[in-house]
């Protein structure tokens, strides 16, 4: 075994991030006459959980603290309305409730999200200006799935689109590459730059999970950003084989011809085995894996900067073990922690690729060669 390069890990966290209320859901559903009252899916455990097992280990003293700040309205108008920033100002003034897409807020909703987006921003300003290798944002809420005036999806701002937004008007970065292993697809990315071809863009999701309708094999980017958009989604049940497959295949080539000059990373944990909202059987070391396999495209062409957003993940008991495999990875540091779950979870059937999930796999190599990428 090689010994891991070592690298200095930037670290996002604030405890505000905790205190973005999602209100009484049943998982996703509004309580109603036959609705239960009970816990939103998208609540501060698994966060709060990941960010305590950090702090139980020696990773606590590995990382490099970064501290968050609000950002400011000319920043969220690099992307968003001034629409969609009065009206989830005014809903979260007014008290909260539901701002979409099964997106409950409470009333200091809005400002914890501009305390996400702005540690997103003061991350990559540490990536790139060096004061560490890459950075890891351990933000609520999520972002992935807001668009320009869209909230849905438990994101209020698009946190990745955001910082990569920074990246170019700050530091004048031109070519950067986008990849989302969250089990749902990048939506948000994917509307940004669907005619950009400066932003490469790269989805691996359970098909047609969510957005309904979004992250077919097809839609592959507009005009001169054709081509420049990958989608991958991949059936349920897919599992270690089929994600390292479907990463060596097409994440990795497409990275390579691509040529980014910073990688940013939308991190959901909701491939994982244990998660309730997808039908995914990945393990720690599977997102271990993809981290590693990244961190090899950032040393080759982007002087190892990458940055990554916290988005889905909602098994409390699995994604701590998760996140942790995940900064062991970037910051080349083993804590020595075993994953409780991992034998386990190794040992479901169907790990290894299965036949059907390469035919998805060569499905969209094939449309990638129609399109001469
Ligand atoms: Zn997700």
């Amino acid at each position: 075994m090689t010994t891991p390069t070592r690298r200095k890990t930037g670290f996002v966290y604030a405890e505000q991030f905790m205190w973005h209320d999602t209100q009484r859901y049943n998982l996703l559903i509004a309580p109603g006459l036959t609705v239960q009252p009970g816990e939103h899916a998208e609540n501060e455990e698994t966060k709060r959980r990941f960010r305590n097992l950090v702090a139980a280990t020696t990773m606590e003293d590995e990382l490099l603290r970064i501290k968050a700040r609000p950002a400011t309205e000319p920043e969220l108008l690099r992307f968003h309305s001034q629409k969609h920033i009065s009206t989830l100002d005014a809903l979260c003034k007014s008290g909260g409730g539901e701002a979409g897409g099964k997106t409950p807020v409470g009333p200091a909703s809005f400002d914890i999200a501009r305390l996400a987006v702005g540690g997103v921003l003061e991350a990559v300003d540490a990536v790139i200006g060096g004061t560490v290798d890459n950075a890891y944002v351990l933000c609520r809420p999520p972002g992935h799935h807001a668009e320009r005036e869209l909230v849905t999806g438990f994101c209020l701002f698009a946190n990745g689109v955001l910082g990569i937004e920074h990246a170019r008007a700050v530091h004048g970065l031109k070519r950067i590459a986008v990849v989302d292993y969250d089990v749902h697809h990048g939506n948000g990315a994917e509307s940004a730059y669907y005619d950009d071809p400066d932003i490469l863009t790269i989805s691996m999701h359970q098909d047609n999970l969510f957005p309904p309708g979004r992250g077919a094999v097809d839609h592959s980017g507009a005009g001169a950003g054709a081509g420049a958009n990958l989608n991958i989604p991949l059936f349920p049940g897919s599992g270690s084989g089929a994600y390292r497959a479907a990463f060596d295949q097409l994440v990795v080539p497409a990275l390579r011809a691509f040529k980014p000059e910073m990688i940013f990373v939308a991190s959901g944990f909701d491939a994982a085995a244990l998660d309730p909202l997808g039908h995914m059987m990945l393990s720690s070391q599977d997102y271990a894996y993809m981290t590693n396999s990244l961190l090899g495209i950032a040393d080759e062409f982007c002087a190892g900067r990458l940055l990554m957003t916290h988005e889905g993940g909602y098994s409390a008991a699995y994604v701590p073990y998760c996140g942790l495999a995940v900064l062991e990875a970037m910051s080349g540091h083993a804590t020595g922690v075993d994953d409780p779950f991992l034998g386990f979870i190794e040992n479901y059937g169907g790990q290894a690729l299965q036949p059907h999930q390469q035919m998805a796999i060569d499905r969209v190599a094939a449309h990638r060669a129609s399109l001469g990428g």
